[in-house]
């Protein structure tokens, strides 16, 4: 299991200093009260680090924000949550939209870009996503911003009851002498 509120402050802590070098916001936002997460934490937190660095590469004002909130949590032990990464950066047109998640395919800015990259993060995130049984959409406009999200469902911890008062809870080696008291 992992805690995604660590997994957040450890994101934010990386990227703080990113972020006010280039005189931006950084913010990241939970739900209140979400469980402890089973699931592949170092892959979840690789697509939310892709889709940061990529905000704070394409941004020169404003702020940048990630998110995780809440949708749905299902008695069976899953919970349903969407990831959200926000910028107010350079936007990304509507004809370029499906091309960013292509392999190699980077949008020629009028932003100088002092950090090349190759143009691999989003196409390995989608795919990532695609892992996890989500999907990776943008939401974006040119010259205002850019919003990537997913919506993934992931088992967590139920919370774990008291073995002594339920009295459910019962080694191999208990279960075998209370067997012969019978
Ligand atoms: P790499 O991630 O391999 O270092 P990269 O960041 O250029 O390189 P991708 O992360 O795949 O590659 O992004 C592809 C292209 O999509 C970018 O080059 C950029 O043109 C555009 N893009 C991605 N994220 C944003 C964003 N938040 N705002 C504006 N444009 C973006
Ligand atoms: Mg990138």
């Amino acid at each position: 299991t992992f805690d995604i509120e660590d997994l957040f402050k450890n994101l934010y802590n990386s990227f703080l200093p990113r972020a006010r070098e280039k005189g931006l916001e950084l913010a990241a936002d939970l739900s209140p009260n979400l469980p402890q997460l089973r699931g592949d934490q170092v892959r979840l937190s690789q697509v939310i680090t892709n889709l940061i660095h990529n905000a704070i590469k394409f941004t020169d004002s404003g702020y940048v924000r990630f998110s995780v909130k809440e949708l749905e949590r299902t008695s069976n032990g899953i919970i349903k949550l969407e990831f959200a990464v926000s910028d107010t950066g350079i936007g990304i047109s509507e004809d370029q939209q499906s091309n960013v998640f292509e392999i190699f395919t980077q949008v020629r800015s009028l932003v100088k870009r002092q950090d090349g990259g190759t143009g691999l993060g989003l196409a390995i995130s989608r795919e990532l996503v695609r892992l996890f049984g989500g999907e990776l959409t943008l939401n974006s406009k040119l010259g205002e911003g850019s919003v990537f999200s997913f919506q993934i469902a992931l088992p967590y911890s139920a919370t774990v009851q008291n073995p002594v008062m339920t009295g459910k809870i019962l080694t191999p080696a208990l279960s075998k002498s209370s067997k012969v008291l019978v």
